[in-house]
């Protein structure tokens, strides 16, 4: 191996490891963003539409309440400000804090 090569070789192992940390950050959110909308609950599916989900309660009819969100009923326990949580009636998959079912009991 000639110093020429050696060199070639060192600076293209350098710059693949430089490009591969530099992509991990980016690589980890589009992990966990899909991860979570994996984990989001979807308006079409069976046990959402028979309790009537909505992501935007505003655009649920039969909700009555006009201040029940997700994030205030107690089936809810996602922390207060995220966009979205756990809903313990579908099994702990996230349902938005906007949202709302014909489930919702007010939180305590
Ligand atoms: S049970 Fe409560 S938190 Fe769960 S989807 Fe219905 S309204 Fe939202």
């Amino acid at each position: 191996m000639t110093k020429h090569t050696a060199d070639t070789n060192r600076r293209r192992f350098i710059k693949l490891t430089v490009t591969g940390l530099a992509a991990a950050p980016l690589a980890n959110a589009m992990f966990s963003e899909s991860a979570e909308a994996a984990d989001m609950v979807s308006e079409s599916e069976p046990t959402a539409v028979a309790l009537k989900y909505k992501m935007d309660a505003t655009k649920a009819p039969e909700r009555k309440d006009k201040s029940a969100f997700c994030n205030n009923c107690s089936l809810y326990t996602g922390k207060p400000g995220d966009a979205n949580g756990p809903c313990t009636v579908f099994g702990g998959k996230l349902v938005s804090s906007k949202g709302w079912c014909a489930s919702w009991v007010k939180k305590a």
